[in-house]
């Protein structure tokens, strides 16, 4: 139990977020403690050596002005004054050989650097750095000519400067652990307000999948990219309910829908068993029942299709479709139907269109309209089917004189099996335009009605006239 919370709190993502944090943070406090050191290493040992070539010269001078008695009383005053223990002056000859010295006492194992002496010329001095076995710290050593025959050698301690370098390193050594800790703690707060939205989309969803549907998550109005997915969570959650809404109506009116095919269908059949018929009486039922099958197969056929053009499963076979082809196609199909009703079809084609699109769904399209149109136009009305072109898309119109759709219909008609109330005495399944608006939408264009009722009504599809990909 223990070890799975601890297991949980390793790969929870604040966790691995304030170690990145701490990682970062460590690199880069070395990274300037590092640059840090090293100026000042720099500055002040090239202080120290600016402040020995300073003084190389003073002796320089004073032994070329003064003489050697002078140089004597300089350095045994400088000495004195800085300290035996810290400074240390030596004149020797060009071969090493001493001429004279401040108190050695506490320098009698310094040796003098014979191959630095003997490289030496007139205006570099050269300088070294040693170690000295007695010595807690290293000195600094600088050989410089300062007279025809004659080398100086000054050495100063490095006492204050390494003082200051240990400080230095002490300083560090306690602060960067203390700003790793607090910068562990800093970045564990930061990455726990962050995602504590994540937490409440990740409660929300569990709430959701335990049955909570109606859960949403709080938006907390800061617009940040948790406060985006939380929308989008939110409209998705709006969209899939409203999806199961709209599935559950769907599934209500199939059932409620099926439902008087298959009570006809057995109503035949029942009526079948239980009466003897003559064989003419039989055939007669069993062609009814076929009838009746194949409207239930065609319903059935019909809803597939829908669900599968909304789905986008069923794809498009895409071709060069003219457009006045189209139209006169289809009206040369109904104009036998529209006959009958003594229904006059006229077509009107200004110019000529060409879209990409499938077809065979495209003539299903105007087959529909054409054929509701007729259906709910009474005898001796008018179709008109027309084209024309408006900002880049080919606009193709069907409208008739027919009994019209109230306003409050107008907006539902398109839904599944949804038929208005004064076509319900006309045979249909409320599907064909549901079917159309499927087709259209997967084409990349829209339907659109408008109606009145008793006033006839217009059916416009508008198609994008470049291609579909
Ligand atoms: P169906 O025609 O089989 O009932 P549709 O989906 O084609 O199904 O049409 C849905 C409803 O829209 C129809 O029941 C009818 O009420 C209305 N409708 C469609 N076209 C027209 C039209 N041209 N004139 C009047 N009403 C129409």
């Amino acid at each position: 139990m223990f070890s799975e919370k601890v297991n949980r709190f390793r790969h929870s993502l604040a966790f691995r977020l304030t170690i990145l944090y701490m990682g970062i943070f460590t690199v880069l406090i070395f990274a300037a403690f590092y640059v840090f050191y090293q100026a000042t290493i720099s500055r002040i040992s090239a202080r120290t050596d600016n402040e020995m070539e300073v003084e190389m010269k003073e002796c320089s001078l004073i032994l070329a002005s003064k003489g050697t008695e002078a140089i004597n009383e300089h350095i045994n005053e400088e000495v004195k004054s800085s300290g035996i223990d810290d400074r240390f002056f030596r004149l020797v000859t060009t071969g090493g050989e001493e001429i004279l010295s401040s108190d050695i006492g506490p320098w009698k194992e310094l040796s003098i650097n014979r191959n630095a002496v003997k490289n030496l010329t007139k205006n570099s001095p050269v300088f070294e750095t040693i170690k000295l076995p007695t010595r807690k710290y290293k000195v600094r050593v600088i050989y410089g000519m300062v007279d025809s025959g004659m080398v100086l050698q000054i050495v100063h301690t490095l006492a204050d400067d390494e003082q200051i370098f240990q400080d230095l390193r002490v300083l560090f050594s306690i602060l960067i652990p203390v700003f790793i800790v607090l910068t562990s703690f800093g970045g564990w707060f930061m990455a726990k307000r962050s995602l504590s939205s994540v937490e409440q989309v990740t409660q929300t969803a569990m709430a959701i999948a335990d049955g909570a549907m109606e859960k949403r998550v709080p938006l907390t109005g800061r617009g940040d990219e948790i406060d985006r997915l939380s929308g989008i969570f939110n409209n998705m959650l709006e969209r899939i309910q409203s999806l199961i809404a709209e599935m559950k109506e769907v599934t209500d009116n199939i059932a409620h829908d099926l439902r008087s095919p298959i009570t006809r269908i057995r109503g035949l059949a029942e009526v079948t068993l239980i009466s003897e018929k003559n064989i003419e009486e039989y055939q007669s039922m069993a062609e009814s029942t076929v009838e009746e099958c194949d409207r239930l197969l065609s319903m059935i056929n019909m809803m597939l299709e829908i669900s599968e053009t909304e789905a986008g499963v069923s794809t498009l076979s895409l071709s060069e479709v003219n457009v006045s082809d189209l139209i006169e196609e289809a009206c040369d199909l109904y104009q036998p139907l529209a006959e009958e009703k003594n229904i006059l079809i006229e077509i009107n084609i200004p110019a000529q269109y060409q879209l990409t699109g499938d077809k065979g769904k495209l003539q299903r399209v105007l087959a529909n309209l054409l054929d509701n149109a007729i259906k709910y136009t009474p005898p001796s009305g008018k179709i008109i089917v027309s084209s024309e072109e408006v900002d880049k898309k080919v606009m193709l119109s069907v409208y008739d004189t027919g009994i019209g759709i109230s306003q409050d219909e107008t907006s539902r008609i398109f839904e599944r099996f949804y038929r208005a109330d004064k076509s319900r005495s006309v045979p249909g399944a409320g599907l064909g335009l549901s079917l159309v608006q499927a087709i259209v939408r997967s084409h990349g264009g829209e339907i659109k009605v408008s109606s009145a009722p008793g006033a006839g009504s217009t059916f416009t599809v508008s198609l994008p006239l470049a291609a579909i990909s």
